[in-house]
């Protein structure tokens, strides 16, 4: 049978675009839909903008301690507007990057919505379809709001690069990456910040030490994170949005974020007709060469639910394009993969939680916090946790978890020995960088406890 094209992906995000690039570098012909900006969440409205506001947000802290440095400095105002159209600016280069990247390969961009008509057959929004040997779905994921009166009154993290301006104050529902992420920045921007979670300590998925420590931190610097706290219903105010609080009590806010996790991205695509089965949340059940229960289609990133970080979405593209289109079978690994949350102060992490640890037994804590030098001499009280899961027997570090500027940065280095095996006494035997606050990986003496 012969089809028009070997590849259509629908989607064009992180995952989609590798799948697309690599597997047109193999000559095979290869076309993507895309129904709103090549990039998709991570470089339109996700990590690459809310990286740039976690930037832009840092600066009040560093100006203060600068006067503690002996500067006669002073910040001024922010001006968001200068900054929004900034940001877009940078998006629309990296956009047209990413679209050039794909043309280079060959690859033919539609701008368009795409359905699927059969296992190998796509239907534009234009009314055009292509056949295809195999189709890629990365349509990724969407922000959920759950269904309480009044939620379209809610703002999602896809509005807050949108905003025309800060509001003077927000609420933020949730407890997890987003919810806290943005609790950071826009109160370091200035807004005044409460943030409901429903559940006794925020940051559910990581190391309780590690959560106890942000949670602390994040209260220091002024935002009132209310635990325990359900929303019943949003109301429309004179100047924002009325809240009613599911104890009785009630609030009047600027802004309300719902940052309560996010859906697959597989409604209006035609998968259950054509019998692509789907898991319980509606992501795309796939089997570890990312294929669906329909062989000629396979998924990658977000919308099959694995692992939803950016660069494991990028591998599974890789890997699928690998096995499919060059003939090296490749499956995506998502064990042991480190991740950072960018709230301040930053936190980092890779494998095993002391929580892990304890239910598991055989297991060493190492752990320390400290105030580090350079906030210290400012005056901060600013403390940093460096922490390591050992395996008593084997010795094996099983996880690194790190609070600390610039903690994104330390743990991708350590997660390569994690990565590699290596044991606490191989930590131990690498000399320490002196004055830095990644030293103490390596020289933490007596475990903290054992369990
Ligand atoms: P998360 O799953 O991290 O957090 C969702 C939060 O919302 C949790 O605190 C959850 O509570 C709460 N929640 C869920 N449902 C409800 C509800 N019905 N009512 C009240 N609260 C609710 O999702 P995010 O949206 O923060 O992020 C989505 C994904 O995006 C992350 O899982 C991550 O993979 C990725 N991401 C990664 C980033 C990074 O790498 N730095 C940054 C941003 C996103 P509970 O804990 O009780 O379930």
């Amino acid at each position: 049978m012969s089809f028009d094209l070997d590849l259509f992906v629908i989607g064009a995000g992180s995952g989609g675009v590798r799948a697309a690039r690599v597997a047109a570098q193999s000559g095979a012909r290869v076309a993507v839909a895309e129904e709103y900006r090549v990039g998709g969440t991570c470089v339109i409205r996700g990590c690459v903008p809310k990286k740039l506001m976690v930037f832009a947000s840092s600066f009040p802290a560093v100006v203060e301690d600068a006067r503690a440095y002996g500067w006669d400095a002073s910040i001024g105002s922010f001006d968001w507007s200068r900054f929004r159209k900034a940001l877009h600016d940078e998006l629309d280069r990296l956009e047209a990057i990413y679209r050039a990247n794909l043309e280079r390969a060959g690859v033919t961009i539609h701008p368009a919505r795409a359905v699927l008509e059969d296992a190998h057959t796509v239907r534009l929004d234009s009314g055009e379809r292509f056949t295809a040997k195999h189709i890629l779905i990365a349509t990724g994921g969407a922000p959920f709001i759950p269904e309480i009166p009044g939620r379209e009154l809610a703002s999602t993290s896809n509005d807050m690069f949108l905003m025309e301006e800060l509001p003077r104050s927000i609420l933020v529902v949730g407890g997890g990456y987003i919810a806290c992420e943005f609790a950071c920045i826009l109160n370091s921007l200035g807004v005044d910040v409460t943030l409901a979670y429903r559940g006794p300590q925020i940051l559910r998925a990581f190391d309780e030490e590690v959560r106890g420590h942000v949670s602390a931190a994040m209260r220091g610097a002024g935002i009132d994170i209310r635990t325990e706290t359900d929303v019943a219903a949003l109301h429309p105010a004179a100047d924002g949005v009325r809240v009613a609080f599911a104890d009785g009590g009630q609030g009047d806010y600027g802004r309300v974020l719902y940052a309560t996790g996010r859906v697959p991205s597989t409604g209006g695509l035609g998968l259950e007709a054509l019998g692509v089965r789907l898991r319980k949340s509606g992501a795309i059940a796939v089997d570890e060469w990312s294929q669906t229960s329909v062989p000629s289609i396979y998924a990658v990133g977000d919308v099959t639910d694995r692992v939803n970080l950016t660069p494991v979405a990028i591998r599974e593209g890789q890997a699928f394009a690998e096995t499919v289109f060059h003939g090296t079978p490749t499956k995506a690994d998502h064990d042991l993969v480190p991740s950072a949350v960018f709230t301040q102060p930053e936190m980092a992490g890779i494998g095993m939680t002391e929580q892990e640890g304890r239910e598991r037994g055989g297991v060493q804590i190492y752990s320390t916090a400290f105030r580090p030098m350079r906030t210290l001499f400012a005056g901060r009280e600013d403390r940093v946790l460096m922490k390591l899961v050992v395996d008593s027997e084997s010795r094996r570090v099983l996880g690194c978890h790190i609070v600390a500027p610039e903690a994104g940065e330390m743990i991708q280095l350590a997660a390569i020995a994690v990565k590699m095996g290596a044991t606490k006494e191989d930590f131990d035997r690498t000399v320490a960088v002196h004055p830095t606050m990644a030293e103490e990986l390596v020289t933490m003496k007596a475990p903290s406890r054992s369990w």
